[in-house]
């Protein structure tokens, strides 16, 4: 139910019911003279951002006040799932304002792949999504691997401009800006939030107040319809999500051989000479190799079960066949939010399945 009260802190209706929805207050809460939402009760008590969602159609619409801001815009993307969690229509809203690529949970990747590398191939990636970012940095808000350093580049690179943080659901920003708030908690400052700063913000913006009188600003997570999150059980949500360091697999394979990543995506090797498969997915997801010929029985009568997952009691919509003609070198052929397979070839002819809704492409190989 919602009440007459507004939260004092973000100004969002406080509602009483839904602990999970944004304005959320419990009964007892309502009846103090300042009354303030969870969320904003939570950072200023524990310095402890909870995450919000918003859909694309918010989401233009909160974006369009970034066009005529004078501001850095960090935009933080799953290395993981790069694709999965771009947001295309970014470019559309920063205007002439910078855009600062930070690429989190780079603490999944093989510790042998070469960061620079990284780096560099985002650079091309984001160029390739029309995005001509100041810098591309990364970092793990998990472990705390370079955080330091992307907050001393988003020092260097606002120019005592406000900073507003970006990024689709799942990415890590909270994580991030947790970590920065529980850094300045140590470093003793004063409080770095408290509620007097909150009158004023933004419905859904939260602000951070920085040294200079400006402001970091936390932005709702764009939900991105295309991630896996949105058609998978928890269960199965969890099993392909990976916790630790990814241990490439590797499969020598010949035309005509097929491999299932679990029962949710299948790569068939059409045509072309003996080339090498290397799968970069949760351990947790199983990976089987078998005859083209016997895929579809395969698959038929073992999904949920050797090739899982999904669990037995799940139902996804119907793998989708795309057809790819891999040039030759190295490739990554991806399915958004379960991974890759690098496949090193002289050039072969693919093709790659995921419950629909799921996006598959190929891109140069991050490696
Ligand atoms: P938000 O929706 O962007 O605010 O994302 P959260 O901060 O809530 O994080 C989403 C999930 O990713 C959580 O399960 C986090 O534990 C996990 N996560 C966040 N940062 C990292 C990271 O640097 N590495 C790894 N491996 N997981 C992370």
């Amino acid at each position: 139910k919602t009440t007459s009260l507004h939260c004092s802190g973000c100004g969002i209706a406080i509602q009483t019911d839904d602990p999970q929805q944004l304005g959320y207050a419990p009964k007892a809460a309502c009846a103090r003279d300042v009354v303030v939402c969870r969320r904003c009760y939570r950072l200023t008590h524990y310095n402890e951002m909870q995450p919000v969602q918003m859909s694309d159609d918010d989401f233009s619409e909160l974006f369009q006040t970034l066009y005529d801001k004078h501001a850095l815009i960090v935009k933080v993307i799953d290395v993981f799932d790069v694709h999965g969690s771009w947001i295309t229509g970014l470019q559309r809203f920063v205007g002439r304002n910078q855009v600062l690529l930070v690429a989190n949970k780079v603490d999944l990747l093989p510790k042998s792949t070469n960061r620079g590398k990284v780096r560099h191939w985002l650079k091309k990636m984001a160029a390739d999504f029309g995005l001509k970012p100041v810098d591309v940095l990364l970092m793990s808000a998990e472990t705390g691997e370079n955080v330091e350093d992307v907050c001393a580049h988003i020092d260097t690179y606002r120019r005592g401009r406000d900073v507003y943080v970006v990024g689709c659901t799942n990415v890590g920003k909270s994580s991030f800006i947790n970590d920065i708030l529980s850094r300045s908690a140590k470093d003793a400052r004063p409080p770095l939030v408290t509620t007097s700063h909150f009158p004023g913000t933004t419905l859904q913006f939260i602000e951070i107040p920085l040294e200079d009188e400006r402001m970091l600003v936390d932005t709702p997570g764009l939900i991105n319809r295309h991630q896996m999150a949105h058609l998978l059980s928890p269960e199965s949500l969890k099993a392909v999500t990976p916790k630790k360091e990814l241990k490439p697999r590797v499969y020598q394979l010949q035309e005509e051989q097929t491999l299932f990543l679990g029962g949710l995506a299948r790569l068939d090797f059409k045509k072309g000479a003996p080339a090498s498969f290397i799968v970069y997915a949760a351990n947790s997801v199983p990976i089987h190799r078998t005859k083209l010929s016997n895929a579809d029985a395969l698959f038929e009568q073992h999904v949920g079960t050797l090739l899982s997952p999904p669990t037995p009691q799940e139902t996804l919509p119907a793998l989708e066949r795309h057809v790819f003609r891999l040039q030759a070198g190295r490739v990554d052929v991806v399915y958004a939010g379960l991974g890759w397979v690098t496949v090193q070839s002289d050039g072969v002819a693919i093709e790659a399945y995921a419950p629909a809704g799921i996006g598959v492409s190929v891109r140069m190989s991050m490696h």
